[in-house]
């Protein structure tokens, strides 16, 4: 069965509504949800209105796709996800059955959703064939990875054969931010500062910093990353990197400035943010082919994202860039 409602041709007819592509819209297959346990931070009465949300796919969020001129989302599961499980087996399992499951609803209504797969880390042999399969049988566009597994980040040498395995399949990875492991120092005392608010945006900055520092992108230089949340700070924070990382006399020394790996090989998403001023800075520091529309749905709210994009104050050329054709590009749709 496929849903007929609600076609990506009727979008492209709707007046003061620029047809989108959303690249960061999550869902939670059967055994992955979160649970108020994991995500204590969500207010109890919030987490219950996103618990709904989160495994439906068909029916209102196609809808809030329509009104917001969305006529693409490509699906990932929410966190925690596998990456945290510590019996590796039942994660491998979990993962395969995560993108089973989401095969089976984008075909629901496939003109409207595709997807990036869900990888249990913690075994990487066993990732690679999943990602493989995800691509090359599944038709899904890349992996989103919710930050570090099990606390062990992407630049560690074990991980040289999923960049490959990337590289191979010619697709990128979404770094989500993911679940921090352990109580960070500066927080304590502040478990607002933990997640979204602030935490999320340290850690998964820092994530890309490992990898540009560890020179990941040297020895894969087709490698592809997209950061969502308007590139967690880093477009603001390109000419400084370049300046102290100049300047640093321990660690490592790089055949060349931090802006240029981040610029070279990441594009970023303005999922959850809805501001002017974050978006013109991306645009200027990461280039008008750097900046792709997502909402972060059902996290945030869809039809906001929407409407900010439709009318932020940027030029019309690159609010069609921004919305859809580079996603196009970085997606391979064509
Ligand atoms: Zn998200």
């Amino acid at each position: 069965m496929t849903i007929t409602h609600g076609p990506s041709d009727a979008i492209h007819s709707m007046p003061g509504i620029v047809n989108k592509i959303a690249l960061e819209e999550h869902f939670s297959a059967p055994g992955l949800e979160p649970s108020i346990n994991e995500v204590s931070f969500f207010d109890p009465e919030v987490f219950p209105i996103i618990e709904a949300a989160l495994p439906e796919i068909a029916e209102h969020r196609l809808l809030a796709m329509d009104r917001a001129g969305i006529s693409i989302a490509v699906l990932s599961q929410t966190l925690p996800g596998v990456q945290s499980m510590g019996d590796v087996a039942l994660a491998v399992d979990l993962a395969r059955r995560g993108n089973d499951f989401l095969h089976t609803r984008i075909a629901l209504a496939p003109e409207r959703f595709r997807g990036f797969a869900c990888l249990a880390l913690q075994d990487v042999d066993a990732a690679c064939n999943e990602l493989k399969r995800c691509v090359l049988e599944l038709g899904f566009l890349g992996v989103l990875v919710n930050g570090a597994t099990d606390g062990v980040y992407l630049d560690e040498p074990h991980f040289s054969q999923f960049w490959h395995t990337l590289e191979q399949l010619d697709v990128p990875l979404y770094l989500h931010p993911g679940l921090v492991k352990g109580q960070v120092e500066a927080f304590r005392g502040y478990p607002e500062l933990e997640s979204a608010l602030w935490g999320w945006t340290c850690d998964t900055a820092t994530h890309i910093l490992r990898l540009v520092f560890s020179e990941v992108f040297d020895r894969h230089p087709r490698a592809r990353l997209i950061l969502g949340h308007m590139g967690e700070t880093l477009p603001f924070m390109l000419w400084r990197l370049d300046s102290r990382a100049g300047v640093t006399t321990i660690g490592r020394s790089l055949s060349r400035p931090p802006s240029e790996t981040i610029k070279k090989h990441v594009t970023v998403t303005t999922s959850g943010v809805c501001a002017d001023a974050p978006l013109r800075c991306a645009l200027e520091a990461m280039g008008d082919d750097a900046v792709m529309f997502s909402t972060d749905y059902p996290y945030e709210d869809i039809q906001l994202a929407a409407d900010w994009i439709d009318n932020a104050d940027i030029s019309e050329d690159q609010r069609i860039k921004v919305c859809r054709t580079n996603a196009q590009r970085v997606l391979g749709l064509g």
